[in-house]
């Protein structure tokens, strides 16, 4: 057994043997180096000690928001989805081709990015309801944003329907340069893909150094992290726990628990209702997904978490660890607490941080407030319901 500065000490170490990718300080020649895609994957797996020790068991959190293009787990989605279509054939480097896509943020920004470094054209549909961080950023990038009012998605106005028919209207024009390519990442295999080929062997290894996983806990945005990851976490440890983290609004709690995603009045009212109800961004669904759905036998159990929970563990977060995250991380710490909570003493649980709270300075942030001034919370003011 390590201490936990031991062990953070040992994880640092395992991280400085990259698993996989090529970086520019082991290429061969300068012609092999990858540019930005290089700082994608091999994010740290870190301790958060003040969890760690209120639960008598190790919370682990991967790092994704240090994937280094567009800052979320969702730079190695957009690298895979872009790298496959490459390989099919369906984009073509400065040609002209558009890649569309119907994201609440961190996927249209991932895309953003690597559409600059590859030579393409990225037009982006999001929710108008998301902090406008993100939307600012996408125009940065050079990006065409559309901001559409939240729709249901049986609605042609849902953002993902309007990205999926632009990029068909593109391609169908032949009077437009190159062509559109609809990134798809609620049904394209390459997202969950790329987390069972990176996110999820990634976790494995560096937990390994530290002597195991018991558990691992994430929310479902597409469903591409958990699936990915649990599948493959599952193929090397037959009985670790996989948890969903679920926010307030989401119907995917029932799914996992009740095998249903909504009861009585709550199905009747997916049809009107445009989106979960919840201040959390990029987790949460009332639909369900190929992306999800694929991974699906492999979550043991979910645990919801209410916007006042989430808010309150980004608080501690910030104030106990100096890790200043977003909601959706906010989600994944709480869940991951439960769930030490109920394992019991020694377990090693891992969660995600996908996106730092730079992102949600207008909205999440505003209402979780400014540090300081009053006494810290309790863990028992922590945890409350
Ligand atoms: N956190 C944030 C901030 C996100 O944008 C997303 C993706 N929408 C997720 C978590 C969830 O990831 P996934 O799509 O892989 O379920």
């Amino acid at each position: 057994t390590y201490t936990i500065y031991e062990l953070s000490t040992h994880l640092r170490k395992s991280h400085e043997d990259p698993l996989s990718k090529a970086t520019s300080k082991d290429a061969a020649t300068f012609k092999d180096h990858l540019g930005i895609e290089s700082t994608i994957g091999n994010t740290p797996l870190i301790v958060i000690k003040s969890l760690s020790e209120a639960t008598n068991c190790t919370i682990l959190a991967k790092c994704e928001f240090l994937n280094g293009a567009g800052n979320s787990p969702k730079d190695r989605v957009a690298l895979s989805i872009i790298n496959r279509a490459e390989e099919e054939g369906l984009l073509t480097p400065y040609s002209g081709d558009t890649i569309y896509e119907g994201t609440v943020g961190s996927t249209g920004i991932s895309l953003a990015t690597l559409a600059r470094a590859r030579g393409y054209k990225a037009h982006i549909v999001m929710p108008s309801d998301q902090a406008h961080e993100k939307s600012d950023l996408l125009r940065k990038l050079g990006a065409i944003v559309d901001r559409v009012p939240p729709a249901p998605i049986v609605d042609q106005a849902h953002f993902v329907n309007r990205a999926r028919n632009l990029a068909a209207a593109h391609t169908a024009d032949t009077d437009r340069k190159g062509r559109g390519l609809f990134a798809d990442q609620f049904e394209n295999d390459a997202n969950w893909r790329a987390h069972f080929e990176g996110t999820g062997p990634e976790i494995y290894a560096q937990s390994a150094a530290g002597g195991g996983v018991d558990a691992f806990v994430a929310g479902a945005g597409t469903g591409g992290t958990i699936s990915g990851c649990a599948m493959y976490l599952k193929s090397q440890v037959p009985d670790i726990r996989v948890v969903l983290a679920d926010p307030a609004g989401s119907g995917l709690y029932n799914k996992v628990k009740h095998g249903v995603m909504f009861h009585g009045l709550e199905r009747e009212g997916t049809r009107r209702r445009a989106q979960v109800d919840t201040v959390v961004e990029g987790i949460g669904l009332s639909r369900s997904t190929r992306n999800f759905e694929v991974g699906s036998d492999a979550i043991d159990d979910a645990v919801k978490v209410s916007d006042a929970q989430a808010k309150r563990m980004a608080r501690w977060l910030c104030e106990r660890d100096g890790i200043f995250v977003g909601s959706s991380s906010g989600v994944n710490c709480y869940a991951a607490v439960k769930t030490a909570l109920e394992l019991g003493p020694g377990h090693r649980v891992v969660t995600i941080l996908c996106d730092s709270g730079m992102r949600h300075l207008s909205k999440f942030w505003k209402q979780v407030g400014e540090i300081g001034g009053e006494d810290d919370m309790t863990f028992e003011e922590l945890m409350e319901d």
